[in-house]
């Protein structure tokens, strides 16, 4: 059985990585000087231009990008090929007018394709395999990445998306699926419906999972592996540097490996934006080394994570990221989307004319996430009569739904009921343990 996609780069040396990632980076450098204005204007100035880039240990004088670069880019600013050559658009999941939409040509979707068999084959997949591929079709990466990794190696795909559990279940068992590919509390739910059903995992044919798109414990781990009688395997990306697979685990399950032939990973302390060593606990930042039509230099994820270059006895040499341990920004992962607290405010204080005082209450129920936002009234709200506070919270709720596309529970407060903090406001309490201790 292959162990490796790509052995070659997969063990390379830890010298001849180095060398293929500074000859890289000096070509792309200029790719990007010569194709992005707006990232010229960022390096000019930084008073740097591509001759000061001569390798990877020049690599810090390059500007940082953020997700507010790419907000204010929108669509077409960083764009590094003309807009014929490519062939698609992926984009991130909740956010609202000016979404981050991320383009591909083909290279750039084989070279993510490949990234994706690179993790399958990690997870144990080979030609004989079938993939169920159970994170959503669409504008989400999720699907569509796992899946054109599927067909490279070979696997026979099953493109469910997700959804309509009991059917996942019933194509699982008729079909023989080997590899489940979905959001870890998607696995979970799968888990929990099959119990539900009177079923056990010697019922399902089921080896493996690649889970991925959000933060998860290895309790939960645990219990999908136990509830599933499967092996699970993470596999960590965003949109902005391709989609899953920049990373993925191996038979250790320790740490995800990092595609560091394609994207180049640094840990800086988020507040001042200093390089800091390996072993080291900060924000991740990535340099996409190859892409061609989203050529993004030294992207702040805002993950926060430690990288290590311990040998693993898998025999890849690549680098590998503790799952995310937190992150540097405000934004939550609730139902598998992404959304910042601000977005919530935005239509509460300037649509609704809510004071601010407000929460947003995250929970998870089974597996579960629930989504609350308390809203207290106030007098320019108008809410004198039953119905008018009826309509209100109606009215919220289809807007929240609009904008983030996922359903919260609105709840009205009495004016003062929400308790006020005399330091930092606690606008979110997040019950969930969704991260490693
Ligand atoms: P998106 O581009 O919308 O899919 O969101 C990307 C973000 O999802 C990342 O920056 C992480 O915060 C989170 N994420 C993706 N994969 C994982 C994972 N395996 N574990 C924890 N968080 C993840
Ligand atoms: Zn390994």
């Amino acid at each position: 059985m292959a162990k490796y996609w790509n052995e070659k780069v997969e063990c390379m040396s830890r010298e001849d990585m180095k060398k293929l990632q500074d000859e890289k980076l000096v070509k792309q450098v200029r790719h990007v000087w010569d194709n992005v204005p707006y990232y010229k204007k960022l390096m000019e100035e930084k008073g740097v231009t591509p001759d000061d880039i001569k390798s990877t240990d020049d690599l810090h004088k390059l500007p940082f990008l953020k997700k507010d670069d790419l907000r204010e880019c929108y669509p077409y600013g960083l764009l590094g090929a003309p807009l014929k050559d490519c062939v698609r658009i992926q984009s991130t999941s909740g956010t609202t007018g000016k979404r981050v939409v991320a383009f591909y040509t083909q290279n750039d979707i084989d070279l993510w394709e490949d990234c994706c068999a690179r993790a399958i084959t990690a997870a144990g997949g080979t030609s004989e395999d079938v993939v169920q591929v159970a994170y959503g079709y669409g504008l989400f990466t999720g699907g569509a990445g796992i899946h054109g990794g599927s067909h490279k190696v070979g696997c026979l795909t099953l493109p469910m998306s997700s959804g309509n559990t009991e059917r996942q279940i019933q194509f699982m068992r008729d079909l023989n699926a080997t590899i489940l590919c979905c959001t870890p509390s998607y696995a979970a739910y799968i888990g929990e419906t099959l119990k539900e059903m009177g079923l056990t995992p010697n019922d399902i044919n089921l080896k493996a999972g690649i889970f991925g798109a959000e933060p998860w414990t290895e309790e939960m781990r645990q219990e999908i592996e136990k509830s599933l009688g499967i092996k699970a395997y993470d596999i960590f990306g965003l949109t902005e540097i391709s989609g899953p697979g920049v990373s993925f685990e191996c038979s250790e399950q320790n740490g995800m490996h990092i595609n560091e032939d394609h994207f180049i990973a640094e840990i800086i302390n988020p507040e001042t934006g200093e390089v800091l060593p390996e072993g080291s606990k900060g924000e991740l930042v990535f340099t996409s080394l190859d892409k061609e039509a989203f050529p993004l230099l030294r992207y702040r994820t805002r993950d926060i994570c430690v990288l290590s270059r311990a040998k693993c006895s898998c025999g890849r040499t690549l680098v590998r990221m503790t799952k995310p341990m937190g992150r540097s920004d405000d934004m939550l992962i609730i139902k598998g989307v992404n959304v910042f607290p601000s977005q919530i405010e935005t239509v509460l204080l300037k649509d609704f004319n809510a004071t601010p005082n407000y929460q947003i209450v995250v929970d998870r129920v089974g597996n579960t996430d629930t989504f609350e936002i308390k809203v207290e009234l106030s007098d320019e709200m108008h809410t004198d009569t039953i119905k008018s506070v009826e309509m209100l919270e109606k009215k919220l709720s289809a807007d929240i739904h609009q904008i983030l596309g996922i359903r919260a529970k609105i709840t009205l407060c009495e004016p003062k009921s929400i308790p006020r903090s005399e330091g930092k406001a606690v606008r979110v309490i997040d019950k969930r343990k969704v991260y490693n201790a």
